[in-house]
């Protein structure tokens, strides 16, 4: 990289300051990007030579090069500081007069650029796992079907600014390090586009869109999940001279329903059992909440927390062939009331394990 700006001009480190800005106008004519179609190549190139000149004409920036090899100064002087923000257009045209072909009518910005537009779409639990077809409504820009998104009256039309003469940019003259520079920046009397509008479009009010109240039906595919977002290709606000902006629907879906917990494409859920169907094992038909109903076969002598697995029985994937598992937890749950007969079984089994029990009616008392 270094020392490199002064072969990028095809000059010698000697050059003079004149031979410089002769150099610099020769090399930037042969690559501005304007008489090469845009050409990428070119336009990085046009950069380069941009950046040579900017350090080399400045002899603060030029002695500091020459002795370090690099145009970065530091603090203040960094990466950015003068390269990257600077539009090498606005130093060419101040050079050449703006005169070259293109110049700064090729930015002049009339256009409005459409925004995306982003709702919240609310699911309930059961929607999110099946997915649906739901209808949004939404308010979007749409280009002013009245003025066809001039702003102006019908049958009127606007008249150029008289402050930019329709470019829609001026420039301003600022000091800086470098000397004089010339920036281009949006016209503040007519806001870029160029034009005044005399007599106001009276559905958009000069404004060039309106605002239209949508109901799309959205296809939302199985398995969309809170926080997820479906973006929706071109039905942001229309643009003027520019495409749409994009729809993103956002949604929000609650995360459990009557005890059934998702955690992503996995459901959770608990079932409470006796300590006797634990101990001796039973089959269950449980009826759980949106999935219906699943036979459930708890094994003798099942621990409590133990969890039973249903492999391919959660919620699909969004985008894969694939779904996630049910998982049920099996909680024993000690009863706190026993009959008559259930103790005396109770105080049978105690005597058979041959435990002593404390006294007569404690068992109730624990709990
Ligand atoms: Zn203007
Ligand atoms: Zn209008």
């Amino acid at each position: 990289m270094a020392y490199e700006f002064y072969e990028i001009l095809g000059v010698s480190r000697d050059v003079s300051a004149e031979e410089l800005k002769r150099a610099y106008r020769k090399k930037a004519m042969e690559v501005h990007p304007d008489r090469h179609g845009g050409d990428k190549e070119k336009e990085t190139l046009f950069k380069e030579v941009n950046e040579a000149y900017a350090t080399l004409s400045d002899p603060q920036k030029r002695a500091h090069y020459d002795r370090f090899g690099t145009s970065d100064m530091g603090g203040g002087f960094g990466q950015g500081g003068f390269h990257t923000d600077m539009d090498f257009s606005d130093i060419f045209e101040s050079f050449f007069g703006g005169g070259f072909q293109g110049g700064g009518s090729r930015r002049r910005s009339t256009g409005v650029e459409g925004e995306d537009i982003e709702i919240r779409v609310k699911l309930d639990f059961a929607e999110a796992l099946s997915g649906l077809k739901k209808v949004v409504s939404y308010n979007r820009k749409a280009v002013c079907t009245e003025c066809a998104g001039t702003g102006a009256k019908k049958g009127t039309e606007p008249k150029e600014c008289t402050q930019c003469h329709g470019a829609g940019q001026v420039r301003r003259r600022t000091q800086t390090i470098f000397g004089v520079m010339e920036q281009t920046g949006i016209c503040d009397k007519c806001h870029g586009t160029g034009k005044i509008i005399m007599d106001k479009c009276t559905t958009c009010h000069g404004e060039r869109r309106e605002s239209i109240k949508i109901e799309k039906e959205i296809d939302i595919p199985a398995g969309i999940d809170d926080g997820m977002t479906i973006k929706v290709r071109g039905e942001g606000n229309d643009g003027i001279g520019s495409g749409a902006g994009d729809l993103y629907l956002s949604f929000s879906i609650p995360d459990s329903i009557d005890g059934l917990t998702r955690e992503d494409t996995n459901l959770f859920y608990t079932i409470e059992i006796d300590p006797v169907e634990a101990v001796l094992g039973v089959k269950k038909t449980l009826k759980l909440p949106v999935l219906g109903e699943r036979t459930l076969e708890i094994k003798a002598g099942t621990q409590h927390g133990e969890v039973l697995k249903f492999k391919g029985d959660g919620v699909k994937h969004i985008s894969k062939d694939q779904k996630g598992d049910l998982f049920i937890t099996v909680h024993i749950r000690i009863p706190t009331h026993l009959t008559k007969k259930e103790r005396e079984l109770y105080h049978e089994i105690a005597s058979e394990k041959k435990i002593e029990v404390a006294e007569d009616g404690i068992l109730s008392k624990l709990f």
